[in-house]
């Protein structure tokens, strides 16, 4: 991106509210607000100069002040079977991954919140890397139209969001928030709440705050049933630990038919007893809960390995006698390393 741009305001970081705001500063009605907002998540377009239905004068005006940031896409890797893979460079040089899973009925976008990651969870090749930065409203939206883009090739929609790429999403809360308010414009991209799922290590505060201000899906990544392991394998659990966790989980204000998604990554010889399997389903029962078991995705670069199948069954029939729903996830896009914590992007400067 040219210097220009990076001092103008970006409209993709605006929610209607602020652009509203920005718009009547120069004088402009309400409404503009609303046809910027159609040009940009309906009609996706790449600058100021397309939004026809604006004056000539006020584009120009606009272009001073403003401007619409643009992710670039430097790679597409596909897996045998056909996840895709985006590698996203942004303004500073950073890159960030997002992954496109295509299933019969429904085509899910996971998408990055941070470049890198702060919690540092063992088992994940993004937290391996450090932090770099959090990404801006603009950057977490751009990902959902560019990759639409690239599905408009293939005549199909983007039908679920899952924030369960690069960085904990809670801990870039603000940015979030408001990305998920412009996600959700019925004039723009129309994602509804029940198609976006965001996904936490257990920021505990941030729960209950995102519980109380919008109607989504949670999703929590467990990994443990005892806080001494679950403290060796994902560092947050030494500040909010499992009972602390679940507590904020169950004050959750749930309507009658959703349910808190509970990951669960099967590490072998870890997290993967039937002694675990037992006290999940104490720790979870009091709870509405549904169980992803998610078999590790091996990588060069963790010390962990995936357990056998038939443990693996036999762990999820503990859960499935008790009763609880539970479903093993079918690996995706593991040949490119596009699976669930295998994303690495790129932290820094690219030269
Ligand atoms: S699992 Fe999520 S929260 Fe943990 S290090 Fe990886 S990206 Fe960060």
């Amino acid at each position: 991106m040219t210097e220009s741009i990076q001092q103008k305001c970006n409209l993709k970081d605006l929610t209607r509210t602020e652009l509203v705001a920005m718009l009547a500063g120069m004088g402009k009605e309400r409404f503009r607000a609303d046809q910027i907002i159609t040009w940009l998540y309906r009609h996706r377009v790449k600058n100021i100069g397309e939004m026809t239905n604006l004056s000539r004068f006020f584009r120009q005006q606009l272009n001073e002040v403003a401007a619409i940031e643009l992710l670039e896409c430097r790679a597409i890797e596909i897996a045998a079977d056909g996840t895709e893979k985006f590698l996203f460079q942004l303004f500073d040089g950073s890159c960030i991954e997002s992954v496109l899973i295509p299933e019969q009925k429904r085509l899910t976008l996971c998408i990055s919140t941070q470049v890198g990651c702060r919690q540092g969870c063992r088992f994940c090749v993004t937290g391996q890397q450090g932090f770099n930065r959090n990404l801006k409203v603009g950057e977490i939206v751009d990902q959902v139209i560019q990759v639409q883009k690239h599905a408009d090739r293939l005549q199909r929609r983007i039908s679920n969001i899952v924030f369960m790429g690069m960085g904990e999403p809670l801990d870039n809360f603000a940015a979030l928030v408001k990305a998920i308010e412009i996600l959700k414009y019925d004039d723009g991209l129309d994602f509804s709440s029940r198609r976006i799922t965001v996904s936490t290590c257990g920021l505990v505060p941030q729960i209950g705050e995102l519980g109380a201000m919008v109607d989504i899906s949670l999703a929590i990544s467990l990994n443990a049933t005892d806080d001494e392991t679950r403290s060796r394998l994902m560092p947050i659990n030494r500040r909010y630990n499992l009972k602390t966790l679940l507590t904020a989980c169950q004050q959750l204000p749930l309507k009658r038919s959703s349910r808190i998604t509970f990951e669960y990554i099967l590490l072998k010889d870890i997290n993967d007893s039937l002694d675990d399997a037992s006290r999940l389903v104490r720790l979870l029962k009091p709870l509405k809960s549904k169980i992803n078991l998610i078999p590790f995705n091996e990588h060069p670069d963790l010390p962990f390995y995936r357990p056998s199948k038939e443990r693996i069954s036999a762990f999820q029939a503990v859960l499935l006698d008790s009763g609880l729903t539970s479903i093993i996830r079918k690996s995706k896009g593991a040949d490119i390393s596009a699976a669930c914590g295998q994303l690495r992007g790129k932290v820094g400067r690219s030269n």
